[in-house]
């Protein structure tokens, strides 16, 4: 319960300090009343537990980066592919038409 006796919900952290630390909030603070209730559920870290998880988190997110940019590099190359089987048809069609023009 918070300071007004509201039903308080176990949130997780992403700030870059307490990454993953759960703590207990209260639902109000979304809703932009002023109720400043919070507690940590999780004991906090040591400075080295901290340093690893910010560690990981940034490895984490430039790995989240480069799957986002291979994913945009396939869809170029589809999409590039595309245009070569149209461009290929095109050409196979005149091919045909020019030895057609010669028999
Ligand atoms: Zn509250």
């Amino acid at each position: 319960m918070c300071y007004y006796s509201v039903e308080v919900s176990l949130k997780i952290a992403y700030t870059k300090g307490n990454f993953g630390l759960r703590f207990f909030g209260c639902v109000n603070h979304k809703f932009g009343r002023s109720c400043k209730f919070f507690r940590w559920y999780d004991p906090l870290m040591c400075c080295h537990g901290r340093r690893v998880l910010r560690h990981l988190r940034e490895k984490h997110e430039r790995v989240n980066m480069e799957a986002t940019s291979s994913v945009a590099t396939e869809q170029n190359i589809a999409s590039k592919h595309t245009l070569l089987v149209l461009e290929v048809t095109q050409l196979r069609r005149e091919m045909e038409s020019i030895k057609s023009k010669h028999q």
